[in-house]
This record gives C-alpha cells, sequence and structure tokens, in this order.
C-alpha cells in the first residue's frame, strides 16, 4: 500500500517540467502575497487566455456558448473562472477550488502609538498562528487604504531590495528566564505583536514626537492621513522571496503555500486547457478560508450559485431548477494543502496514513476533529472514479489524514461546497511547517498537483 515517490519515475522531460513549473510558482509566491495580489495576477492570466468578466457580459447582453470562457471577480478577492463545455450545464460542472488567503498580521484600524521613542503599529493576527514564529523576523506590509473620496492607495513596503523592512522585537535571551518557562502558546502574546514602525522623532516636536515624524512619513511617501487607517486593510507579511530549498533544490520555502500552492496549479491546469471541453470546468480561487469561509468574499457567501445562474440566464436556460441540478450534479477537487510527514515530529502522524513530500497530490477522504467532526468525508464510489481517472492519467498520488486520531484536526471548503450535494473530495499539496512564515512543499507535488487537476477537469 505504499505509494512510491515521484521523483524516482521522472525522465530528463519531466524532471525539466518540473523545474520550470517551481520556478514560476516560486516566482509568483515572491511577488504576491495577499488574496488581492492573487486575484489580480490571476484575472490577467485568465483574460491572457481569452476570459471575459461576467460582469461585461452581463452588461453587454452578450450570449454565452459552449467554448466560452467567463470569469466572476469579487470584490477584487476572490475569482470563478468557467470554460463552458459542449454538455448542458445541467449534467453538472468539474470544479477545482482552492482559497488564496493565508495566516498574518492585519494592522489595526487605529493602530498607532508611541512609547519610549519608538513609534509602533499595532495588528490583530488573521488565522491560525504559532504567535512567537512571528517576533525578530524581516516583515513588509501590503494592502490598500481606501480614501474619503473614494481613491484606494495600494501599498507594499519592504519588498524591494533598497526597501525598509519592520519587524517585531523579542525579548532577550538573557533576560527571558520568565518567559521561556511559560507554555509556546504564551510566551508571545497576541496583543504583544506591535510592529516597530520608526525611531527617530521630528524635530521641534514636544509630544509624541516619532510618531509625528511617520505620520510626516506616511503623508509625504504613501498621501495618507492617520484616519485613513480607519479604512484600510493592511496585512502583515514575511518580507522577502520564497527559495528553493535544499542542495537538490527538489522543494520550495515561501510564505503563503497554503493554500497558494494550490491556487496556482489549479491556475496552471485551467491555462493549459486548449480546446473545449466536454463539460464545464470550474475553477474557484476563494478568500477567507483561514478564518472560517465567512464573510462576501468567503465561500460561504453564494456568490458561485449567483454565478452559475447568471451564466444560465445568459445561455438561455435559466431556470431556479437548472442552477440548483448543475449545483448538485457537479464534481468537485476541494484543492488545499495537507499536512506532511514529518519525521521530527513523528508523535503526530499515523504513518500508513499519512502525506508524504514527494509522492504526489495527496487525497484527503475526510477532515475535521474528534471522530471527523466538521468534514466532508467524500464517498467510495467518488474516490474509485478518481483513483481510475489518476491512474490513467500517470498522475503520483497518495491518500492521507490530518495526523493521527485526536491529536488535532482542520477544515477546508470541501463541507460548504457539499452543501449543495455535489461529489467532494480535499485533494493538495504535502507542506511541512504549514501556516509557519515559511512553509515547505516538494516541487515533485505541485507538479502532480497540475497534472491531476488538469485530468480531473478533462475526465471527471
Ligand atoms: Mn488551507
Ligand atoms: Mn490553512
Amino acid at each position: 500500500m505504499e505509494r512510491p515517490n515521484a521523483w524516482k519515475d521522472y525522465g530528463k522531460k519531466e524532471l525539466t517540467k518540473v523545474t520550470e513549473i517551481g520556478e514560476e510558482y516560486r516566482d509568483l509566491l515572491s511577488r504576491c502575497k495577499t488574496e488581492r495580489e492573487w486575484t489580480k495576477e490571476i484575472i490577467q492570466r485568465l483574460e491572457a487566455k481569452g476570459y471575459f468578466s461576467l460582469e461585461s457580459a452581463i452588461r453587454e447582453g452578450r450570449k454565452i456558448v459552449p467554448g466560452d470562457r467567463v470569469y466572476e471577480a469579487r470584490m477584487g478577492k476572490a475569482v470563478l473562472s468557467f470554460h463552458i463545455g459542449q454538455e448542458s450545464l445541467e449534467k453538472g460542472m468539474n470544479i477545482v477550488g482552492a482559497h488564496i488567503d493565508s495566516p498574518r498580521l492585519d494592522l489595526k484600524q487605529n493602530p498607532l502609538y508611541e512609547d519610549s521613542d519608538l513609534a509602533f503599529g499595532d495588528t490583530h493576527y488573521y488565522g491560525g498562528i504559532k504567535k512567537y514564529q512571528w517576533v525578530a523576523r524581516p516583515l513588509a506590509i501590503h494592502g490598500v487604504v481606501a480614501k474619503k473620496d473614494g481613491t484606494v492607495l495600494e501599498i507594499t513596503i519592504g519588498e524591494r531590495d533598497e526597501d525598509p523592512v519592520v519587524g517585531i522585537s523579542d525579548l532577550l535571551i538573557h533576560l527571558a528566564g520568565d518567559q521561556m518557562g511559560k507554555k509556546l502558546s504564551e510566551g508571545v502574546s497576541g496583543e504583544d505583536l506591535d510592529l516597530i514602525l520608526a525611531g527617530q522623532p521630528l524635530k521641534g516636536e514636544e509630544k509624541d514626537a516619532v510618531k509625528a515624524s511617520l505620520l510626516h512619513i506616511l503623508k509625504d511617501q504613501y498621501g495618507m492621513e492617520e484616519e485613513d487607517f480607519l479604512s484600510a486593510e493592511l496585512e502583515v507579511v514575511p518580507a522577502g522571496k520564497a527559495r528553493d530549498f535544499g542542495l537538490d533544490r527538489s522543494m520550495i520555502l515561501g510564505y503563503g503555500h497554503d493554500d497558494r500552492v494550490c491556487a496556482y496549479a489549479e491556475l496552471k491546469a485551467i491555462e493549459t486547457m486548449d480546446e473545449t471541453p466536454r463539460v464545464t470546468c470550474c475553477g474557484m480561487f476563494v478568500d477567507k478560508e483561514e478564518i472560517g469561509s465567512v464573510g462576501a468574499t468567503g465561500m460561504r457567501a453564494n456568490y458561485l450559485e449567483n454565478a452559475v445562474a447568471e451564466i444560465l440566464n445568459l445561455m438561455g436556460t435559466y431556470s431556479e431548477l437548472q442552477v440548483r441540478r448543475t449545483l448538485q450534479n457537479s464534481r468537485m477537487l476541494s484543492c488545499d494543502v495537507s499536512a506532511g510527514y514529518d519525521p521530527l515530529y513523528a508523535s503526530a502522524f499515523e504513518k500508513k496514513n499519512a502525506a508524504y513530500l514527494g509522492r504526489g497530490v495527496c487525497f484527503n477522504k475526510f477532515t475535521g476533529s474528534r471522530g471527523k467532526s466538521g468534514s466532508n468525508d467524500a464517498n467510495a464510489e467518488f474516490i474509485g472514479k478518481l483513483r481510475k481517472i489518476m491512474d490513467e492519467n500517470k498522475v503520483h498520488w497518495q491518500t492521507a489524514e490530518l495526523g493521527k486520531v485526536d491529536v488535532g484536526g482542520g477544515g477546508t471548503i470541501a463541507y460548504i461546497c457539499a452543501l449543495y450535494g455535489m461529489e467532494v473530495i480535499d485533494s493538495g499539496v504535502a507542506v511541512l511547517s504549514m501556516h509557519a512564515p515559511a512553509e515547505i512543499i516538494s516541487k515533485a507535488d505541485l507538479y502532480e498537483a497540475v497534472k491531476a487537476y488538469h485530468a480531473f477537469m478533462l475526465n471527471a
């Protein structure tokens, strides 16, 4: 039952492809670090492949026909893509869906304060993080500031070589006796994740002179007032580029593999679909998974349903029943990362049912915790069909659970899409150090994910 390592089977040609895809992904991961940046990039690449926006089609009353490529963007933070197939939509779609948000620190709405001649930016973390991992490391700020007049400033600080970076201090080891004795979860508190933003007082200013100087910089360089933080989304993320990892360059170390590695694999698979598919292929790139898929851009919002209704309408076959049939008859890969087996923390895993780096794309029949609670639990018949598709298309794949029984757990968007009655299973790339500021994946698993998603869209 042990699954083979993909690397062992690669010939020269495949190794070249693995490297090329790895490099393209590494570059994208270095440039795009927020759901907004990923949305922009995805739309740009879809448009280059002939996709047009659903919004423009509705406005122009454009008829949608088989072969058309349509995308729907939601508030600059989520995207759906549809490659309309030959068969009628009510037969169901082949859907691949990943999330493009990642754990991070968000600047608070009233973030600035000065203490002891340093100016700070207060944060509130987003998603599941080990707080101690975010101190004493270079951080960057990516995001937007929406002004009262409707203009939106885009801000990126800390990525170019000439940029300054920001960061959070840690207590020196010499004085850390108390801190080191605490539980790991209590050594650094959430409220103490405050960024140091400046340290030079403004000349002639009496009170809060460093903050005053910082406000001048914000005004001069970024055109913003302190009050503009009220309507800003500024995300604090690890600064710097993703890197090849290991002397053999077989892996990639970077911020946000969860779940951009699956989002990228999806995008790559969508881009390489040249012919009109038999059934409609849908790609989903969604926001807010890390905080429970909430909000208007999270999977729990109804935009998939709405987009399907609009498309059916422009195809001239809309009815409530058609929408329901389209969704219920669909098949989906919920593309999300899996916990890679880590020999250094072997006790958290059950070896027979763990995902191993390099053994290909990973299928999780269920996720959840404490007796599969909160999971989707895919149907055996659906998995049987997937085994055939994967094997016939020479995809390296493995199956896994998220750790040992009762050790922990987690969720994805799978259970939300299953609400429509469609077949869904979790399928993704194994990650080491998941949710850490620098996560690790194998290039072979990324390559196999691209192959798997492509094969699924054409054959499911
Ligand atoms: Mn995820
Ligand atoms: Mn996650």
